[in-house]
């Protein structure tokens, strides 16, 4: 009741906002008028008289009707010779003039609002009105589609309409250069996905080292198309940026074709027993059948005759006897028996594989113990009692047997995730492997993910089986949420066929009212009720029949699943009944675009899982229309009612007629997890359900709808979490990148790296005198350890307190610095004290987001001490990014002295330093910065700054004048580092 009260309001609330809107498209539609009898090249010259208008004061509101006018006269231009565009190969017939709800959308849009508008309805079009309008302001406007196939489709054919009004278009794609992607950004309007857009803001703000290495500029105004599925189901997985660690341990490569081999072992095993399985089958003797296959499920559990019997409820039903048996307490040592019978078990739960003896022995036949993880507990205590063994011998056995221990278990480790990795992940299903590289499929969506990993040297073990190469293990470099990314942008617009049901998110998080426009024709599409199952086989049996009755006739069919699993099933038993059908897994996008166009085809059946294809026009061929138009029917009810709503509306578009019916069991994940199966089996009662038939009613639709509800609000609710946690993160690094791309983007960084070294001096000041005694040497120490002042107490003692302290350090440390730069050329000089800062913030925020990580993850196991875990995470970060900002400036007042941009500068620098002897303290007598000097690279380039990391000893072996020089052997020592008055090499010596 109460819902439908809200609905009601709701609904008056949207038409009247409709209605507010409805004057300014009658203006725009009144300065059609005078635009109607122009030119292509008239209605360009709009484009810069718009431009200076703007320059002059009008606001973009202001221009809005006739832009708008502007943009359909174009299109009818367009439309009226017709036009030929070449999109992504194929050439077409531009015939679209804006509709007017097409107008209203755009004017949503254009106000920062969410356009919810049914598929087919024309976004892409919908979206070039405002996107033309705002790229006026000459600031970029950024167009975010789902893949880049379609990027690169609207890119070209929206395009036309930005080109012949004298607008630049370019368009990101995977895979382009930095120089390729600046020249996209600093088109007018850019197409992209949010991946591309969002990983080149960390580039550009965690990565670049000159103005020159960063692409983008600026956010202005971003439209997201299907932006629900951008904000809400692609929230969860932040964009990661990730670099090699610097040591990697595995031995994937070396072990891969043993593993091979191994596996071949076992897969004849696994098949044996599956074909003995199916003739005790045949015979009646369902537990004995039961037994073998869960003999198969623990030695290969995607084996494929042992999928196929799980597809057999009675047979399932079996196996799960079969594997609870085994686990009673009383049948531990069958079950171990019957781990030993094969050469390793695989236990999917708890992703672990174990060798078996006989495993072992296939790998190492004369050492079988080599792939056993040592006893080091026994052999310790067995050293500590040898009375033979001195004290240093002990010690020393014992590190012999930890090492052994330690090579063992990482032996043990890449073997059982090489297991794993054959075992267990399918190419295909778990992940594609394109352009030689190993690409996760999510398992719901079926959409790929480029540049997610498996974490613990899976990935790599898939990358050994595949045979591609294999890459280091990483670590995050910079990482941030798609929503928080999208919140950099001064006004956001959204459309997509789905909103209204997450209006609340939008609003709660994005601050991004939803619009709903009414279509352009009338809907007469058909929802029929679900149809209810008990189980998944009837429900699946009932599907295939379905699918055969309609295919019968011709009318085609969109068949919609909820993972690439079940996609595959119901292939499966198509090919079983002999109907040709096409797959769609959302892993190859414009081969998918194009299957998906011929989905309206007479007698086409297409399964898709809820993400492929999206984004597509399905058009319906000649005579489908008599037939009822395009069928959906989803196989599942998905999480969410959006996603549902999504598939419904595949069909019916402008008007055409057509259908859609959810067919749905128990036996479905949402209904085991979520529903409320009490009621609804009482209501199935009550209704009179038969074994082996469907059920259709309202009421029944009403529940399933319930738990929907109730898991769209749980994961809301994570998403919030997850939010949360993440402001904090992005807080910190809004501050760390506005001071990097100060820094970055500084004509002369120097007032600010001494601010930062004024702050240190400050800082370490109060510290010191805040002693009761005052802490005056250890002030002195820090001063001529971190900086080359030469300080002494003296110097201090007669100056007074504490401010004059701070003033006298300052004074001196810039004093020392004008002696450093004295041999620098100024140029060079820039560029390092900008490098001495850059790098200090990177290698310290890595470091920082690394500790992050780890603190979420603790900071869980918090909740169980009653204390509210986002206020101890914030605290905790808090301090900790405090420490950060601390270390970075202290590493930058240290490194400021410690580089030089070349090796004669840097030399002449420590020649000319105040030489004190006797009293007072040198320059690197602090433990911490001995040998920790560094030279950049005058040009700034990023591969000299890499090359400044490698630390240089001033004082190499004493070398004669025509020895090679280490640094350089090609040159002789005189020509080299001797030529600088050094006595010895430069470089570092071992
Ligand atoms: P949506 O993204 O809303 O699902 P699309 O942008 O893919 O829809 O457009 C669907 C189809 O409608 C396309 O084939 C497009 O050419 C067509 N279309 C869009 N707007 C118009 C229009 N004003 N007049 C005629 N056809 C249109
Ligand atoms: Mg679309």
């Amino acid at each position: 009741m109460i819902g439908w009260v809200i609905k009601k309001i709701l609904g008056t609330q949207n038409q009247r906002e409709v209605k507010r809107l409805l004057p300014l498209v009658e203006e725009a539609k009144r300065q059609g008028e005078a635009l109607r009898s122009l030119s292509i090249e008239q209605l360009r010259a709009k484009t810069p008289l718009f431009r200076e208008r703007l320059a002059k004061g009008e606001t973009l509101d202001q221009l809005l009707p006739e832009a708008f006018a502007t943009v359909v006269a174009l299109c009818r231009r367009l439309t009226e010779e017709k036009r030929k565009i070449r999109v992504r190969g194929q050439e077409m017939k531009w015939e679209m003039v804006p509709f007017d709800v097409q107008l209203i959308g755009g004017i949503v849009l254009h106000s920062g609002r969410i356009a919810e508008m049914a598929t087919g309805e024309g976004k892409t079009l919908v979206a070039t009105l405002p996107t033309y309008l705002n790229a006026l302001a000459g600031k970029g406007v950024h167009v975010v589609t789902v893949n880049d196939y379609l990027a690169a489709r609207d890119a070209e054919w929206m395009g036309e309409v930005y080109r012949e009004l004298g607008l630049t278009v370019g368009c990101l794609q995977h895979g382009q250069t930095q120089a390729e992607r600046r020249a996209q950004y600093a088109c007018d309007i850019t197409y992209g996905t949010c991946s591309e857009f969002g990983f080149d803001y960390l580039r550009d703000n965690g990565m670049a080292t000159t103005p020159e290495d960063q692409v983008q500029r600026g956010h202005f105004f971003a439209i997201i198309d299907e932006v629900d599925s951008i904000l809400i189901d692609e929230a969860r997985t932040p964009l990661i940026i990730s670099g090699p660690v610097t040591i990697s341990t595995h031995q994937f490569d070396k072990y891969k074709s043993v593993i091979d081999g191994l596996v071949r072992k076992q897969n004849g095993l696994c098949t044996d027993w599956a074909n003995q399985a199916k003739a005790k089958g045949e015979a009646g003797d369902l537990p004995g059948a039961g037994r073998l296959l869960y003999r198969v499920k623990l030695g290969s559990p995607r084996n494929k005759l042992l999928l196929k019997f799980q597809e057999d409820p009675a047979m399932r039903r079996a196996i799960d006897d079969a594997e609870l048996e085994m686990y009673q307490d009383t049948r531990r040592t069958e079950l171990y028996k019957t781990k030993e019978e094969m050469y390793f078990s695989i236990d999917e739960r708890n992703s672990e594989a174990d060798l078996s003896e006989m495993g072992r022995t296939f790998l190492n036949p004369n050492d079988p113990n080599f792939f056993l993880v040592p006893d080091l507990i026994t052999k310790n205590h067995d050293i500590e009692t040898n009375r033979a063994l001195s004290e240093e011998e002990k010690l020393k056995e014992k590190q012999v047997a930890q090492a052994e221990y330690e090579d063992a278990s990482q032996r043990i480790h890449n073997i059982s995730q090489l297991l794993r990795a054959y075992c267990v992940f399918e190419k295909d299903v778990h992940y594609v492997v394109q352009e030689n590289k190993v690409m996760i499929v999510d398992e719901y969506t079926g959409r790929l993910m480029p540049g997610r990993r498996w974490s613990d040297g899976l990935h790599q073990a898939v990358e050994a089986k595949e045979g591609v190469q294999i890459d280091r293990e990483t670590q995050t470099l910079a990482t941030i949420t798609i929503q928080n990314y999208f919140r950099l942008y001064e006004k956001l617009g959204g459309m997509t066929g789905t909103a209204e049901t997450e209006a609340n998110e939008f609003k709660d998080i994005y601050r991004l009212g939803v619009v709903v426009i009414p279509t352009n024709q009338p809907c007469v599409r058909v929802d029929a009720d679900d149809m209810i199952f008990k189980t998944r086989r009837e429900k699946l049996n009932a599907l295939i029949e379905e699918i055969k009755k309609r295919n019968a006739v011709g009318q085609p069919m969109l068949v919609g699943t909820a993972s690439v699993e079940s996609s595959e099933i119901i292939s499966r038993m198509l090919r079983r009944e002999n109907i040709p059908h096409n797959v769609l897994n959302a892993k190859q996008h414009q081969q998918e675009a194009e299957i998906v166009t011929r989905a309206g085809e007479r007698g086409a059946v297409t399964i898709a899982t809820n993400m492929a294809g999206r984004g597509t026009d399905i058009k319906l061929s000649a005579g489908v229309a008599e037939l009822g138009g395009l069928h959906v029917v989803g196989t599942e009810r998905h999480e969410s009612r959006r996603i549902d709503r999504q598939l419904r509306g595949r069909c019916a578009r402008q008007g055409d007629p057509g259908s859609g019916q959810f067919f749905i069991s128990f036996e479905d994940d949402l209904m085991r997890n979520f529903g409320d199966s009490r009621r609804i089996g009482g209501l199935m009662t009550k209704l009179g359900m038969e074994e082996d038939e469907g059920l259709q009613h309202p009421w029944l639709n009403r529940s399933v709808e319930t738990a929907q509800k109730r898991v769209e609000g749980r994961n809301y609710q994570i998403r919030k979490h997850t939010l949360q946690y993440d402001d904090v993160m992005n807080q910190q690094r809004t501050v760390i990148y506005a001071w990097r791309t100060d820094i970055l983007n500084s004509t002369d960084p120097r007032p600010e790296v001494f601010e930062t070294v004024d702050e240190r001096i400050a800082a370490e000041v109060e510290a010191r005198a805040g002693t009761d005694p005052v802490d005056l040497e250890g002030l002195v120490r820090w001063a001529n350890a971190a900086m080359p002042v030469g300080l002494s107490k003296e110097d201090l003692l007669g100056a007074g307190g504490k401010e004059e302290w701070t003033t006298f350090l300052k004074a001196r440390v810039r004093e020392a610095y004008e002696v450093k730069v004295k041999f620098e050329n100024p140029e060079a000089v820039k560029a390092l004290e900008r490098f001495v800062v850059l790098g200090a913030i990177d290698r310290l925020w890595q470091e920082h987001l690394y500790a992050m990580d780890g603190l979420r993850t603790s900071i869980n196991l918090r909740a169980y001490g009653q204390k509210d875990p986002l206020i101890e995470y914030k605290n905790e970060a808090y301090g900790m990014f405090g420490e950060l900002m601390g270390r970075i400036k202290e590493e930058v007042v240290h490194n400021l002295f410690r580089s030089a941009s070349s090796l004669s500068a840097f030399e002449h620098f420590l020649a000319a330093l105040p030489q004190r002897t006797g009293r007072g303290e040198l320059p690197g007598q602090d433990q911490s910065t001995e040998g920790s000097m560094s030279i950049g690279g005058g040009g700034g380039g990023s591969t000299v700054v890499e090359e400044a990391l490698v630390p240089v000893k001033r004082q190499g072996p004493k070398l004669g004048r025509n020895d090679p020089c280490p640094l350089d052997p090609k040159k002789k020592f005189k020509n080299c580092c001797g030529a600088t008055g050094a006595k010895g090499c430069l470089k570092v010596t071992a």
